[in-house]
């Protein structure tokens, strides 16, 4: 099955396009996580990057397409993959439809994850991120056992750049400017499911799988 993860930033696309990976055995393809490891590994993509990231505006549209396109010919496609993040813009959908027809294959689900601005800002604003191993944690939500430490591996924990409120906002303004057009879109190809991103990830993920359910039976 090929689907997208549509929604804000802090909607919790990652935490369930993961899920739902393991569930389906599919491959989750973050955009945002591939241009970070570019960034860490000082690329001359990451290099490109860096400074729209952490300015919290995107990343030019030929860059992440570039990504996408190369990833979706990796053999771990092949029986479907969870898009994480992108498309962002319609110059990204368009070139999404543009190499699908290249590459024989097509989007059966957009998810798209709705959950209000308040609730975003204090999702993003608490998100901290070990330096060293990667684990995620929340100060409300998932606290680390010693506060700035991270329980795997004893190292410091930090919050992305683009996790501040300043430039948090300056995310969410792009979102409304260059993302959520593509509600419409998907709308108007009938291959929009709309999934409230509130409630426990549990039970988040159930309505997803209950909002996949026909697709699954006609699949297996
Ligand atoms: P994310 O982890 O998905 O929130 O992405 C982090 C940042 O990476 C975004 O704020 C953008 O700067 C960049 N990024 C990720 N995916 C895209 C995309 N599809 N188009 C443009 N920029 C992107």
């Amino acid at each position: 099955m090929n689907l997208i993860f549509l929604g804000p930033p802090g909607a919790g696309k990652g935490t369930q396009a993961s899920l739902l990976s393991k569930t389906l055995n599919i491959p989750q393809i973050s955009t945002g996580d591939i241009l970070r490891s570019a960034v860490r590994a000082g690329t001359p993509m990451g290099v490109r990057a860096k400074s729209f990231m952490d300015s919290g505006s995107l990343v030019p549209d030929e860059v992440v397409v570039g990504i996408v396109e190369e990833r979706l010919q990796e053999a771990d496609c092949s029986s479907g993959f969870i898009l994480d993040g992108f498309p962002r813009t319609v110059a990204q959908a368009d070139a999404l439809d543009a190499m699908l027809v290249r590459l024989c294959k097509q989007i059966e689900h957009v998810l798209s994850m709705s959950v209000d601005d308040e609730e975003l800002l204090t999702r993003i604003s608490g998100r901290r991120m070990c330096e060293k191993c990667g684990k995620g944690y929340h100060t409300l939500f998932d606290p680390p056992k010693v506060a700035g430490i991270c329980d795997l591996c004893g190292a410091s924990l930090y919050q992305r750049d683009d996790d501040k409120i300043e430039t948090m906002r300056k995310r969410l303004v792009e979102y409304y400017n260059k993302t959520a057009p593509l509600i419409d879109y998907y709308t108007e190809k009938k291959l929009l499911c709309t999934i409230s991103g509130v409630g426990t990830i549990d039970e988040i993920q159930s309505n997803i799988l209950r909002g996949l359910e026909g697709s699954l039976r006609d699949n297996s």
